[in-house]
């Protein structure tokens, strides 16, 4: 089984260790193609106004000046002699839940592998504290990983789809189970935005991450990391809202 690894914290991440040590439990033909620089909020972005720069690490190892969906587009249409199996992405420092995954740089480079018909998963370690920086504690992804990963592996992918794992931020062996959950909805603003001054006496703004303060759907990957179990959604890319066609049309049927 051949796996492709890559993660939106950059190619030098501590993340991207943790994934690594996980893949290579269930196969030797690991591929690696990461952002160069942290690329946490870029979502799904493509880069088209400037050229994207590939630096080769080692056999089979690579990053990429641009963003975790570049990564993936020049590992497959590229890199790659042929396309891999398995596409996993992660694991990420901090949470990918709710309404947030449309931030998400992890899960958009897993976007990128359904839409290119791979196989892929995302996965998001959740932490308590901000301001960790690289000290974020890994340890519940690290233990229960490849748990997680096995069963996905047997089963049949229907196409367009892709896998969501967060894990939460407590210890490995607190952790009580797997939960496998919908996508949540945060119910505040996205406020906390940061102003400053820069050394050259303009100011600036900087946006800040909120704790996690949501509405507990029931079955929701929110509820799950709360009650302490890992999160495992199934997620698709079709974002039409099925129950609004008919009224649309009625909409303009007159
Ligand atoms: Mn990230």
């Amino acid at each position: 089984m051949r796996i492709l690894l890559t993660n939106d914290d950059g190619y030098h991440a501590p993340g991207m260790a943790v994934l690594e040590a996980m893949a290579r439990q269930l196969s030797d033909d690991i591929w690696v193609c990461a952002p160069a620089e942290e690329q946490s909020g870029a979502g799904h972005s493509l880069t088209l106004s400037h050229p994207v720069r590939i630096r080769r690490h080692g056999e089979r190892r690579w990053s990429c000046t641009g963003t975790p969906t570049d990564s993936v587009m020049m590992a497959i249409g590229r890199l790659m002699p042929e396309p891999p199996d398995l596409i996993l992405s992660g694991v990420n420092r901090g949470a990918n839940l709710g309404d947030d995954i449309t931030y998400s740089g992890t899960v958009s480079a897993a976007i990128e592998g359904a839409l290119a018909g791979v196989r892929a998963i995302a996965l998001s370690q959740v932490y308590a504290r901000e301001g960790m920086g690289d000290n974020v504690p890994f340890g519940a992804a690290e233990a229960w990983g490849v748990r997680v990963l096995r069963p996905l592996l047997d089963m049949e992918t229907p196409p367009r789809t892709l896998i969501n794992v967060n894990f939460p931020a407590i210890p490995a062996e607190e952790v009580k189970g797997i939960r496998v959950t919908r996508q949540g909805f945060h119910d505040y603003g996205r406020g906390s935005i940061v102003e400053g001054v820069d050394p050259r006496g303009y100011p600036y703004f900087w946006f800040g991450l909120h704790g996690i303060e949501h509405s507990l759907g029931h079955d929701s990957d929110l509820e799950a990391i709360d009650d302490g179990y890992i999160s495992v959604t199934p997620l698709q890319l079709d974002l039409t809202h099925d129950a609004s066609l008919a009224a649309l049309r009625g909409v303009y049927a007159g």
